[in-house]
């Protein structure tokens, strides 16, 4: 694997500049007390959706108190997300029933982030994993009571007094490889997706085992190749719903592909100049698997994976 450079890389939605204020959380006067600051700034989430400003891009909504008023939702189980540039931001559920002006959209985030600005991208996904995790948890996971929010949004606790269990949100890693031999990278395609377009291999990492090993693990289970040599080149939160994507590159040990548990339909060994060619579609430049091509594709000298095509590189679209 030495060819391929190990520089640190930093993926979208994974370089926040939110304070995260992580140790003020439990500090409930004060947190009040900010909530009634011209400081506070509202993200409505309605269900896994963000409200923007309906522009050309698109902005995230981030209210004001009067504003949040205005529209008629109300401070109901704020979660602190953090500050930035002295404002503080919260993200808070709205109902779906709550009627919006045609300035407002509520909107899914997966097509939204590419066109927003990074640091925005990166809190909408914030408060979009948190939603989620407070959606799924409103009942005790061992006792079946209801919970209660707590720590400024970031844990539920139990309501039964002989159980009283703190639940915190949880993040699923998952491991992504870009599985290199020679001239060419190993990629999978799933049989929902359309004909021609594929991906690195990617697969959940289970109880007890090392991101390594899911490593060697997953790409053997969906492709039948055998991997030495993974080190470890960036992550992606990934909050859809929960997951952190951690990115690796390996070396493979052999050859024959054989589509092991089925995951796939297909998988193959991909050349640069198939890529070039546009018969092979990758995922688009705002995701890690994106990134980890481009490691391997630009080791080659003379190949740059951003400048290929005229119309920009041959991505899903
Ligand atoms: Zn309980």
């Amino acid at each position: 694997m030495s060819p391929l450079s190990r520089s640190p890389y930093v993926n979208l939605l994974a370089h926040s500049p939110i304070d995260r204020l992580a140790h003020l959380r439990d500090r409930s006067e004060w947190i009040e007390q900010v909530l009634q600051s011209g400081t506070a700034r509202f993200l409505p989430t309605q269900g896994s959706r963000s409200l923007v400003h309906v522009s050309n891009p698109p902005r995230p909504a981030l209210l004001s108190t009067h504003e949040l008023d205005d529209l008629g939702a109300s401070i109901r189980a704020p979660v602190l997300l953090g500050i930035r540039e002295e404002r503080y931001f919260f993200s808070v559920p709205v109902g779906e029933d709550l009627p919006l002006p045609d300035s407002f959209e509520f909107r899914d985030l997966r097509p939204l982030a590419g066109l927003l600005e990074p640091w925005e991208a990166s809190l909408l996904a914030y408060a979009r994993a948190m939603a989620i995790w407070h959606r799924n948890h409103a009942f005790c996971a061992r006792c079946g009571s209801a919970t209660e929010l707590a720590e400024a949004g970031h844990a539920r606790v139990c309501l039964s007094e002989e159980c009283g269990r703190r639940h915190f949100p949880k993040v699923d890693p998952a491991v992504i490889v870009l599985v290199a031999r020679g001239e060419r990278c190993l990629l999978g395609r799933q049989a929902s997706w359309p004909e021609g377009r594929f991906s690195t291999i990617a697969g959940f990492v289970e109880p007890g085992e090392s991101l390594e090993d899911a490593v060697r693990r997953e790409v053997y289970e969906e492709t039948g190749v055998s991997v030495s040599d993974v080190s470890y080149h960036s992550s992606q939160p990934w909050p859809f719903p929960s997951s952190l994507m951690l990115g690796f590159l390996a070396e493979a040990d052999s050859e024959e592909i054989q589509l092991l548990d089925g995951e796939l339909s297909e998988a193959r060994w991909v050349t640069r100049d198939e890529i070039v060619s546009g018969e092979t579609l990758l995922p688009p430049p705002v995701s890690i698997a994106y990134a980890l091509v481009r490691e391997w594709f630009n080791t080659e000298p003379g190949f740059d994976l951003d400048s290929q095509g005229e119309s920009g590189p041959p991505v899903w679209r």
